[in-house]
């Protein structure tokens, strides 16, 4: 293999078989024929052959099968093939929800796989990574992870962390100036490595190795993902598991009262085991699997994408969202409305069209004419990255605010980019909140800064305005300043432009910067997206503070933030922040609505300090350096369309259209999933503690067992579980979002859930015990046959009522979930089936019920659901006191 690090540029290419504008759609397609796709070997998900396996992996499978031998083995072969039968259909139940989970979630994975900017015959176009080939020439800018192995042909102030190769955590400058062939990786300055964060400046690159050719690939192999598992399943597979040592003594004491008094010993053993697998529910974890799969399937379809599952949960307790400004609470379509170059500039026209006039006092002037503003102008458009194209109208591609300078030159008919050679660029940073270019524009170098007007006033030491070029007086400073402020005021989006000439571009960063020509101040309007409206009133009814956390000015924050109506607290900029202690900022920090001119440092002291509070924090970020914040966010956030890879990377969730409103959503799917993962439980706990009651509690009495193994089996597992399937996807009721967020210590079986579990438990036990009895002198399987039909209808009432612990039955609507309906006519035919199908007669021992046994079983069946409707009130009621006693400002404090 060649030594890339050591050809010159040029070499490479040749070597490559490729040239400066890239390779041809054609020419690329035929080598990814041949090199493969860019790809790491992944475990990603596991195949459908591992998710079959892993059905049988459980204690309860086991116990199945055993009852399945010994039945067998005694004689008892239509009992043994039912069991089997049984077991099959857990297996193939869990199977499919947990494969069609798996499909989801890798449907999501999808969604935000990395992308890479290549150019193709010369045009720069982004790609899905995977399809990159050697020779393809990629550009990469801060924010980005490296495609691909890649020797660099150009650069500007590339700077890359390789930490995930070399294990250095320190920025390394990049450039094109081959190195020595024996330099060991870490000094290879002039290559790009695959999986490496760009942290600043840009650069182009060839593409010399992908997949597992790269360095990564080599050393990597295999990169094992394994997802994190929700809490929430977690908790539910500890409860399942305390449940089965509960259920293997009862199953035990009901095996040994029985032999003692002399019931068969087979069938006695039978039904303890089949005691011993009702008690589990076993479809509850992956109730909730399919639960949170459908659930992030459907914020996918609003937007936002969810990349580590255990979000889903906590999202559903979102306190307070720390949002951006610029693009996520506003368009992100930035317009220049005015200028500021001593006078007031008007500029008319719309979004990114170049076409508007200049305008002072109302009478229309030629912008060439006024010096100041034509260097503004100027200076906007070379210190610039952006590009204005025009495909099915205008379009920018790169930074909104530096296109909508680009649109400004057009108008004014004085982009000089053409006429110009970028030499030296120091690209814009969010911390350094500037931005710096050399040109050689007609044999003379000239120097453009743009950037927030305290940075660029600040490197200022000459004023050109309409009376010429002078030095700059602490007053003119003081009344820039003054006018920025104004315009800020009035919620414009405010840069500063100034400029020079200059011997040499080759200058360190601080000399090139010094003693600036200040020119003028450019006024762009971002308007508030419409959506963000709605979204902050229902954050308002949800008890949920939105926070505003932006780069910008500080009275162009508070001037959207009251456009927005989510001014309700002070206004803190980051130069305040800074001179505050923690402990400071944590006393007020409930009271600040929006934080101006905040760093993603500023971001972390505010996590820390909300969280001090026992707020539950989502917060969105977009840059290189939001990726600690994102991190320690309870939600971290990160842009689709705006955010680079890093942010990407570091988040738990991504919005595809970078829409505050969008989050809104995703929390008030959060609550959704997690009431519906809260219901299903309940339900399937009711049930399961019924089921083993009626056992017992038979038993303990001295009565013969009221269900025998297999309509124990039966109702537990068939009829039991399609209805929970149904509630796990039950649509969001209205109101949901009226609510305060729940507070994420309380257990999924809250006080007032339990009680309503075990409420309706001991109502289908009582009834069931009592019918049983009622029915026991005639016949003992006639009396079993009442019970089995009165534990399987309870079960199917209470799956209807449980479907909300909010509206009684008679107010929801009854159409409102079909899968429920679809889930709960399979389960009365599955009983129904059983009762008067012969075969099923005959392996199960049933008889046909009398229309007055029917009219028994309905009545215990409404009593059981009128009680479990009042004690739904009572927890309505309840929960409504518990949650009422805390304030509504500061939903935390009362935790
Ligand atoms: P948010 O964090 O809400 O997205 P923002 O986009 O306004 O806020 P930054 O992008 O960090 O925050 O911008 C901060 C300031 O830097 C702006 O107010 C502006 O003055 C200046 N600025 C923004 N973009 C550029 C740019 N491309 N070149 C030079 N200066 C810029």
């Amino acid at each position: 293999m060649a030594n890339w690090h050591a050809l010159p540029p040029e070499d490479a290419l040749k070597l490559l078989d490729s040239g400066p504008d890239g390779l041809s759609d054609d020419e690329a397609a035929s080598r990814l024929e041949r090199f493969g796709p860019n790809d790491l070997a992944r475990i990603s998900g596991p195949g459908p052959a591992r998710i079959l396996l892993r059905q049988f992996e459980n204690y309860m499978v086991l116990v199945l099968l055993a009852a399945a031998v010994i039945s067998w083995l005694s004689g008892e072969r239509s009992n043994s093939i039912v069991v089997l039968g049984i077991l099959f259909f857990i297996a193939l139940l869990g199977f499919v929800q947990e494969y069609r989970a798996e499909r989801a979630m890798e449907a999501l994975r999808k969604m935000v796989a990395p992308e890479a900017r290549v150019f193709r015959s010369g045009r720069m176009i982004k790609l899905p990574a995977r399809n990159l080939v050697p020779g393809d020439v990629i550009y990469v800018e801060a924010g980005d992870i490296v495609p691909a192995d890649a020797r660099i042909l150009d650069s500007s102030a590339l700077e890359t962390v390789e930490s995930s190769l070399t294990g250095e955590s320190n920025p390394v400058r990049k450039s094109p100036d081959p190195v020595k062939e024996n330099a060991p990786l870490a000094d290879r300055s002039s290559m790009l490595f695959m999986g490496t964060m760009v942290t600043y400046g840009n650069g182009k690159a060839v593409v010399t190795s992908t997949g597992s050719d790269t360095e990564l690939g080599r050393i990597s192999g295999m990169i094992q993902e394994t997802p994190a598992e929700p809490p929430l399943k977690i908790r539910l597979q500890q409860l399942s598991k305390s449940l089965a040592v509960m259920v293997f003594i009862a199953a035990l004491v009901v095996f040994s009262i029985q032999v003692y008094r002399g019931y068969p010993v087979l069938d006695t053993l039978l039904i303890a085991a089949a005691l011993a697998v009702a008690g589990i529910p076993e479809a509850l974890p992956f109730v909730v699997t399919l639960a949170l799969a459908y659930g992030t399937q459907s914020m996918a379809r609003r937007n936002a994408i969810v990349r580590r599952l255990p979000a889903v949960e906590t999202l559903g307790s979102t306190t307070v969202i720390c949002t951006d400004k610029t693009g996520t609470l506003t368009r992100g379509e930035m317009t220049v409305r005015e200028i500021w170059c001593g006078r007031r500039v008007d500029v008319t026209g719309s979004g990114y069209v170049p076409e508007g006039v200049f305008r002072v006092d109302g009478s229309e002037i030629d912008p060439v004419s006024l010096d100041a503003l034509k260097e503004t102008i100027i200076t906007g458009a070379l210190c610039n990255n952006s590009e204005l194209l025009q495909e099915d109208g205008w379009k920018i591609a790169g930074d909104p605010t530096e296109g909508a300078l680009i649109v400004l030159a057009r108008k004014a008919g004085l982009d000089l980019r053409e006429r110009c050679r970028e030499v030296t660029e120091y690209p814009f940073a969010s911390d350094t909140r500037r931005m710096t270019t050399v040109h050689e524009c007609d044999n003379l170098l000239r120097v453009s800064m743009k950037g927030a007007v305290e940075v660029v006033v600040e490197r200022c030491s000459y004023i050109m305005d309409s009376s010429g070029l002078r030095p700059m007086t602490e007053g003119e400073r003081e009344r820039i300043l003054e006018v920025a402020d104004e315009m800020a005021g009035r919620a414009l989006r405010v840069l500063a432009t100034a400029f020079k000439r200059t011997e040499s571009g080759e200058l360190s960063r601080e000399i090139l910067e010094q003693d600036m020509i200040f020119t003028g101040l450019i006024g762009m309007m971002d308007p508030p997206r419409e959506e963000v409206y709605g979204a902050i009133d229902v954050c308002k009814r949800a008890g949920i503070r939105p926070v505003m956390i932006t780069g910008d000015h500080k009275r162009t924050a508070e001037a959207i933030a009251r456009e927005l109506r989510m001014l309700n607290g002070e206004v803190l900029d980051g130069s305040e922040l800074d001179s505050m202690s923690d402990e400071e900022l944590s006393d007020r920090i409930e009271r600040i609505s929006v934080f101006s001119r905040a760093t993603a440092e500023h971001k972390m002291r505010i996590i820390k300090a909300l969280k001090e509070h026992g707020h539950v924090v989502a917060m969105t970020g977009d840059g290189v350096n939001d990726a600690p914040a994102l991190r320690s966010a309870d939600i971290g956030i990160a842009m689709g369309r705006a955010g680079t890879d890093v942010s990407k990377e570091a988040s738990d969730m991504v919005l595809a259209d970078d829409n505050f409103a969008t989050i809104v959503a995703a929390v008030e799917e959060g609550r959704r999933i997690y009431e519906n993962i809260r219901k299903a439980s309940s339900y399937m706990l009711a049930v399961t503690f019924a089921e083993v009651a009626v056992i017992l509690v038979a038993v303990l009495v001295g009565l013969p067992a009221p269900l025998l193994a297999l309509q124990i089996l039966w109702i537990n597992v068939v009829a039991e579980d399609f209805p929970a399937i149904g509630l796990a996807v039950e649509p969001a009721r209205a109101g949901l979002m009226n609510e305060r967020p729940r507070n994420p210590k309380e257990p999924i079986l809250s006080r007032y859930v339990l009680r309503y579990t075990l409420g309706t438990s001991a109502a289908i036990l009582i009834g069931t015990l009592g019918l049983f009895l009622l029915n026991l002198e005639d016949n003992l399987s006639y009396a079993r046959t009442v019970a089995f039909a009165s534990l399987g209808i309870c079960a199917i009432y209470s799956a209807y009522s449980s479907r909300s612990f909010h509206s009684s039955v008679l107010e929801m609507n009854p159409l409102g979930n079909r899968k429920l309906l679809a889930g709960i006519v399979a389960s009365l035919a599955s009983v129904v089936m059983v009762i008067y199908i012969p075969v099923f007669q005959r392996t199960f021992e049933t008889l046909p019920l009398t229309p007055d046994s029917w009219l028994q079983v309905w009545v215990v069946s409404t009593i059981v659901i009128v009680i479990a409707e009042v004690l739904k009130r009572s927890m309505m009621v309840g929960e409504t006191n518990s949650l009422g006693s805390s304030s509504h400002s500061s939903p935390a404090k009362s935790r």
